[in-house]
């Protein structure tokens, strides 16, 4: 009856590992090999051009048109060299994918023929017809245009036999439709401010760069038997199935050996990120059975940004010459650790300091407890935006969900920092000034060796953690766009370290010695940020408690949180750091409450055909066996002694029974809650109705369909069962 699934689980567990074509040069030789970077643009662009456009880049400025065409001519020639016929601006738009417009590089030569051509206009700017784009209503569609823009900092790629041109997106009135405008805007404006800050210490510091290094976690699972769950095919998470008697109990898996077959889809995946330039340095297996994660070297944020959106579809394309599915969702499998995406953070100057690595110097010291303080005050300050910037309706499933940091966001810094911080916090004035003596700044921090503080920590609970020379904000979804995160984060910091220096620059003009000054604002950052600060376990209940009781925000309906990006701090600081107007912040909620409430739908309405067309006649065909069993029993022993031989199967029918009931009914709710919902306009309203009202009776529907998975005969279970689906071998 189930003949399906056994033999997609027939298929998946005979599947071989195959083979990788290895490239016989080293990784060094093929390292960028498809992508533009400046040798590329050194041997291909004349050498007005290759000056113009690298000043252009390092110097954050516009180029001319005249150069444009100059770049776009020596970049097809790359691109033709390279087998390719085509060219797209790649963006980043509000789905959390990337979008492409492919065009070919063809034009009318006047002669009935074709040249190959790419101008400057071409590559700098294009008007991508891209009115089904969520766009908050920001652009009307009678008006449906908005501009894709070439983001010169980022370097162009051949991906597919494509050249792919990093492009900002944005609408016909200026307004940003996509995560890159942004996320440029707020680390335009974290090195503007940092660099303020920065230059108390060091005066040649030009610039401050915010740097990310990601770390990418996912699922694999066998393309057969992906195929036959409805659930993850259309959600991208199975929305039923019974924990497997064995999952992640043994944790065998996170120290266990790496398949064969996944072995292979890593390396593959490697050399295929190598050549695009993404510096992918780690794999491992993670904590649940079929879990992995990827990491690079970080690298500065943009750049770490655009290759995370670009390893996430080249994982899904190297995924299937495996044979395997990527499940880049956050909760895949109910009962079994879900998927993060760590996005470690860092400041750094041109000059090449890490501005959270502890020194070797007192002022070096006294530069990172700057940039710490201004840190934990800006997070504190904006916890509940930052906790919004990684919100959504995948990621809601895996926070708090005892295995990821809970929906609280708070900051964990280790013993060692914690005891700097204190004794600064908890000094008078008198010491301060002593601290700030001419001669010796002692901290306490001088003695303690570079990069020694606390950089082993193993704190998983800590949605935000300083692991030595870096934060690593934990709480991203591993599906995200990192840039929500970042643009927040960077920012909310930028703005707080502005704060800072108009401060420290008025005791400054008050006559006050400069060491003295920052200790001074560093020691009133830290009295503000003490709710933030918190070492213990951020699983426990108590800590919720307590959390609440320091006033951070503690909301978890993913519809109310996103609330928190339209707060007066929330706009205000926005505004201020130039990231984004008004405007765009309240066209960017629409957007995230239309996912939210889309995403619930399809889930509601993938559910409901699942429990009954596949469910409930599967469950109710066993029934009458059951049945059939009983009266042929009765038949044959008739009275007492007949009832008694029946009387198991006759429980265990009236158990099946009840949950078909139930899950009938539920489901009968959850429609019409649906249509309810349905007929709300405003979008905060209906993503809230969804959430209150919809989302639970997935969770109801789930439960019921788990146990009757227990007890209806495993030959005529419809779908693969976490046990095949979740140990690759
Ligand atoms: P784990 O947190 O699992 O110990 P790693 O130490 O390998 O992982 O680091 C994870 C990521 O953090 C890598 O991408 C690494 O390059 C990045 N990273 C290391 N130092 C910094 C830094 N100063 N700023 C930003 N990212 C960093
Ligand atoms: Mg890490």
């Amino acid at each position: 009856m189930s003949s399906l699934r056994f033999k997609v689980v027939e298929e998946a567990s005979n599947r071989k590992a195959v083979e990788v074509d290895i490239p016989k040069e080293r990784p060094q030789e093929y390292y960028a090999s498809k992508v533009f970077n400046r040798a590329k643009m050194y041997e291909y662009l004349p050498l007005d051009t290759y000056k113009a456009l690298i000043n252009a880049i390092d110097n954050k400025e516009p180029i001319s048109l005249e150069v444009a065409d100059s770049v776009a001519e020596g970049m097809k020639r790359w691109a033709t060299d390279n087998g390719v016929r085509h060219y797209t601006h790649w963006f980043q738009p509000l789905t959390e994918t990337t979008a492409e417009k492919h065009d070919g590089f063809i034009e009318h030569d006047g002669k009935g023929g074709i040249v190959e051509e790419f101008s400057g206009k071409l590559l700098v700017q294009q008007e991508p017809d891209a009115s089904s784009f969520p766009n908050g209503g920001i652009r009307n569609t009678f008006e449906a245009r908005g501009y894709s823009a070439w983001d010169i900092s980022s370097p162009v790629f051949i991906l597919d036999n494509t050249l792919c041109i990093p492009t900002i997106f944005i609408s016909y009135t200026g307004e940003s439709l996509d995560y890159k405008t942004p996320l440029l805007r707020a680390l335009s404006a974290v090195d503007k401010a940092g660099t303020g800050v920065a230059r108390y210490f060091d005066p040649n510091v030009q610039h401050v760069i915010s740097n990310l290094g990601w770390e990418q976690e996912y699922f694999l699972v066998d393309e057969a038997l992906y195929a036959a769950r409805p659930d993850l095919v259309m959600t991208g998470r199975t929305l039923m199935g019974h924990e497997s008697a064995k999952n992640q109990q043994l944790e065998d898996h996170y120290f266990g050996a790496i398949p064969s077959r996944v072995q292979a889809f890593m390396l593959d995946l490697e050399i295929e990120a190598h050549k695009l330039g993404i510096p992918a340095k780690t794999r491992h297996n993670e904590v649940a059975p079929n879990q992995f994660e990827l990491a690079p070297i970080f690298e500065e944020t943009n750049l770490a940004n655009d290759h995370n959106m670009l390893i996430m579809s080249v994982m899904a394309e190297v995924a299937r010459r495996h044979n395997f599915r990527i499940l880049l969702h956050e909760k895949p499998f109910a009962g079994i650790n879900g998927s993060g995406k760590h996005n470690n953070w860092s400041l750094g100057t041109d000059t090449g300091t890490l501005l959270f690595a502890p020194g070797k110097t007192p002022m070096e010291n006294l530069q990172f407890i700057t940039f710490v303080a201004n840190v934990m005050a800006a997070v504190h300050r904006h916890n509940a935006l930052l906790k919004a910037s990684i919100m959504s309706a995948t990621n809601c499933h895996r926070l708090g969900a005892n295995e990821a940091p809970p929906a609280i966001i708070s900051i964990f810094t280790g013993s060692q920092l914690a005891e700097i911080l204190s004794k600064i916090k908890n000094s008078d004035k008198d010491e301060l000034i002593a601290l700030a003596g001419k001669e010796k700044l002692d901290l306490g921090v001088a003695q303690i060796p570079e990069l020694m503080i606390d950089n082993t920590d193993r704190n998983r609970t800590s949605p935000f953690a300083f692991t030595g020379n870096r934060f690593e904000f934990r709480a991203v979804g591993s599906s995200a766009n990192c840039a929500s995160a970042m643009i927040a984060l960077n920012a909310a910091v930028a703005e707080q370290l502005a704060d800072f220096k108009q401060k420290v620059d008025s005791r400054l003009a008050a006559g006050e010695g400069l060491q003295h000054a920052l200790l001074a604002e560093i020691k009133a950052l830290l009295l503000y940020s003490e709710a933030i600060h918190f070492d213990g376990n951020g699983y426990s209940d108590e800590w919720k408690e307590e959390a609440a009781r320091r006033g951070l925000d503690c909301e978890t309906n993913p519809a109310l949180i996103f609330d928190a990006y339209l707060r007066p701090s929330s706009i205000e600081m926005f505004r201020k750091t130039g990231v984004m107007n008004h405007v765009e912040l309240e066209a960017r909620n629409e957007v995230k409450w239309e996912m939210y409430t889309k995403k619930i739908q399809i889930e509601a309405r993938v559910l409901g055909d699942l429990a009954i067309n596949h469910i409930i006649p599967v469950a109710t065909r066993y029934l009458s066996i059951l049945l059939d069993n009983m009266v042929k029993i009765r038949t044959l022993f008739p009275g007492n002694k007949g009832e008694e031989l029946s009387s198991q199967d006759a429980a265990t029918v009236e158990k099946i029974m009840h949950h078909c009931s139930i899950i009938k009914e539920e489901v009968a709710k959850m429609v019409n809650a649906r249509k309810d919902a349905n007929r709300i306009s405003e979008e905060r309203e209906k993503a809230l109705a969804y959430s209150l009202h919809v989302a639970p009776s997935l969770e109801v529907i789930r439960y019921h369909i788990d146990k009757l998975e227990l007890m209806v005969d495993n030959e005529m279970w419809p779908l693969p069962k976490y046990r095949e689906l979740l140990f690759i071998r």
